[in-house]
């Protein structure tokens, strides 16, 4: 009798979305008829051109020679020595160019915008991370970007402004409603409807309508593909454990999707900013619920009516009431686990990392520094790796304005 060959199940990152963007019930797209003319327009161009010679060529030769890739893979000797737990490792995602991930996604962005013709790339930015990382890419490829931006965050953001004119960007200011991300993102949707045939949006994370979770995972991929090969050169074996921040969640999808077929436990880290009370963090996973925002479902804080609830973290980067849809559907089937650090714990990492290993990191990455230090007590025979997924330089003078005793401590 001949039993029927198994077949080879598909890796992990090609079994979701499906062709509706589907994360098991999670993503898809809901949005507006007109809008989702564009969006399937984007879709049938992404999945065409990102399997051409030309564009895979161009986007290795970037990622090379412009953005300084492959970062490295380094081992935090004396923290690990310090902690007297785990062996800590990191993704120097701080050292690409720009100093953070967001730019992995934004040269794919944008060189699908160059194969697409496309005269403009439009955005929206809160704490302007992600439209310094745009205004990047389309200095590099002479687009012209425009970046929408509320204006309470416009002052509150000063050099990030200053960076994305000096890059060419034109930074529209909003002077809507509460003045910042909710209505950037309402009055870049509207600038881009009114002209989607020379204009594309350009998503800054794993979040929105279908294909940007899936593109923007795709182009975040790179960093988990490295970092596998790297870490198995180094210590001929895989990490156990590895971590990230999440907030919208690109960068955690980047480096979890090198991983997710192997036996690797991956920790989602959330910002519980102040405490549990809803207002006070933006751990969405951790505390939300089901429901549908911004042209996707997941898993979200909402307030009694079901809008987005008021968020607050101490890394603006992470300060966002929902999570890419794969990040719920990942920690739904138990893929992933979830955890948290307040921003205390962040800002004492932040002051731990420089100190030991002569590293600043992102107030965000600062996130996944504490949660892994908190993980490696508890596995001490373990290897850790995380993905510092950007530099602190932008955080450095709110963290001595705000946290300056910190700076006396013994680390
Ligand atoms: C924007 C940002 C994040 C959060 O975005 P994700 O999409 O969750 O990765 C994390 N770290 C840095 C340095 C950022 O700039």
């Amino acid at each position: 009798m001949s039993t029927p060959s198994p077949r080879t199940p598909l890796p992990m990152h090609r079994q979701v979305p499906d062709a509706h963007g589907f994360f098991g019930k999670f993503g898809g797209s809901f949005i507006p008829p007109e809008l989702q003319k564009q969006m399937d327009e984007i879709d049938r161009a992404y999945q065409r051109i990102c399997r051409s010679h030309d564009f895979i060529h161009e986007l290795r030769s970037i990622r090379k020679h412009f953005q300084g890739r492959p970062t490295p893979v380094y081992y935090c000797k004396n923290l690990s020595n310090r902690i007297d737990g785990a062996r800590i490792y990191l993704k120097r995602e701080d050292l690409n160019h720009s100093g953070a991930h967001k730019l992995n996604h934004c040269m794919g962005e944008a060189l699908l915008a160059k194969y697409l013709g496309k005269k403009k790339l439009i955005a929206e930015t809160g704490a302007g991370q992600h439209g310094v990382a745009l205004a990047t890419a389309g200095a590099y490829f002479g687009i012209p970007v425009e970046v929408h931006m509320g204006e309470v965050d416009i002052a509150k953001e000063h050099p990030n402004v200053v960076r994305m004119k000096i890059l060419g960007a034109r930074v529209v200011p909003v002077s809507s409603g509460l003045r910042t991300l909710k209505e950037a993102v309402d009055s870049a949707f509207e600038a881009y409807l009114k002209d989607p045939v020379n204009s594309i949006y350009c998503i800054g994370s794993v979040v929105g309508p279908h294909p940007f979770p899936l593109m923007v995972r795709e182009f975040q991929r790179v960093v988990g593909i490295e970092a596998r090969e790297q870490f198995i050169e180094m210590t001929g074996k895989l990490p156990d454990n590895v971590v990230a921040c999440v907030g919208g969640g690109s960068n955690a999808m980047g480096i979890f999707s090198g991983f997710l077929d192997d036996p690797v436990e991956l920790h989602g880290v959330e910002p519980l900013g102040r405490g549990a009370k809803l207002g006070d963090h933006a751990a969405s996973l951790s505390y939300g619920k089901e429901g549908t925002m911004h042209g996707f479902h997941s898993i979200m804080l909402t307030d009694e009516k079901g809008n987005p609830a008021p968020v607050y973290s101490v890394a603006s980067g992470l300060d966002y009431p929902s999570t890419g849809p794969e990040h719920a559907y990942l920690k739904t089937i138990g893929r992933t686990t979830v955890g948290t650090a307040t921003d205390e714990e962040a800002v004492d990492a932040f002051f731990r990392l420089s100190r030991l290993e002569g590293i600043i990191p992102a107030l965000e990455s600062a996130h996944a520094v504490a949660y892994a230090t908190k993980l490696a007590k508890e596995r001490p025979t373990q290897d850790i790796l995380i993905n510092l997924s950007g530099r602190g330089d932008k955080d450095i003078d709110f963290v001595m304005d705000q946290y300056g005793s910190y700076a006396e401590k013994k680390y």
